[in-house]
């Protein structure tokens, strides 16, 4: 796994935040308790319930598809979440130039919380985000998102199968694929879109299973957390999982 890097200044603020999120959770010991000092909600049209919010997340990915996107007023935005932010959705997607989850889903300032790394996987600092996202923000979605040609999970594929190696850092990532790597080796089709596909679905699972905070979200259903492939000729994001 890849080691922790140095803290920043706003590493050290943001993680400061986070916990004084996690503190209130166990001060309170229930979620929607600790939810009822989360920050302003500035856009309205953002109060979704999971079932809601997955519809319009759609939605937009239609409109980007289509190429009949919205017309976003920045200048608006800006002024009205200058107090506080209350993302409908949270995205952890690859960190490829290709996929912008904002355009993708065709949403504004303040709608998406984007988390990102190559290979959309889960770090420690990835899970800290979007546990933030759900307590503090109190967002009622959360999409793993993958997509074709992916060239981390191309990198677990090789480290997995060939025992290949990579300079610097980029061996922890590609070792941190292997285990889905391994579940798809022997499985009929393309190895690298199973890979991907896989590697999405462990991480929600992942998700799912590592974190008491969104745990309660969860059961107590403020939240849903979904798997995606955004697929590059299309623009589509498929649903998996
Ligand atoms: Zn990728």
């Amino acid at each position: 796994m890849l080691k922790q890097p140095p803290l920043t200044h706003d590493r050290r603020q943001f993680l400061r935040l986070a916990t004084v999120g996690a503190g209130a959770l166990m001060l309170t010991g229930a979620l929607p308790a600790a939810l009822a000092h989360a920050s302003p909600a500035p856009k309205a049209a953002n109060n979704l319930n999971p079932q809601q919010a997955l519809a319009r997340l759609m939605e937009g990915n239609g409109r980007y598809a289509e190429g009949v996107t919205k017309r976003h007023e920045f200048m608006s935005e800006r002024e009205a979440l200058e107090g506080g932010q209350n993302p409908f959705v949270a995205v952890l997607s690859c960190a490829d130039s290709r996929i912008t989850p904002e355009y993708a889903f065709d949403t504004g300032l303040g709608d998406l919380f984007a988390v990102r790394v190559a290979g959309n996987f889960v770090t420690d600092d990835g899970l800290a985000s979007l546990e933030y996202a759900v307590a503090v923000l109190r967002t009622p979605l959360i999409m793993v998102l993958g997509h074709d040609s992916c060239g981390a999970l191309a990198a677990g594929v090789k480290a997995t199968k060939d025992n290949a190696t990579f300079p610097g850092k980029i061996q922890g990532l590609a070792d941190a694929f292997k285990p889905s790597v391994r579940k798809v080796l022997k499985a009929p089709g393309d190895l690298l879109a199973n890979a991907i596909a896989q590697n999405v679905s462990d991480t929600v699972a992942r998700l799912k299973a590592e974190s008491a905070l969104l745990a309660d979200a969860l059961a107590t259903g403020k939240l849903h957390i979904v798997g995606g492939i955004y697929r590059l000729h299309s623009g589509r994001v498929e649903l998996i999982g």
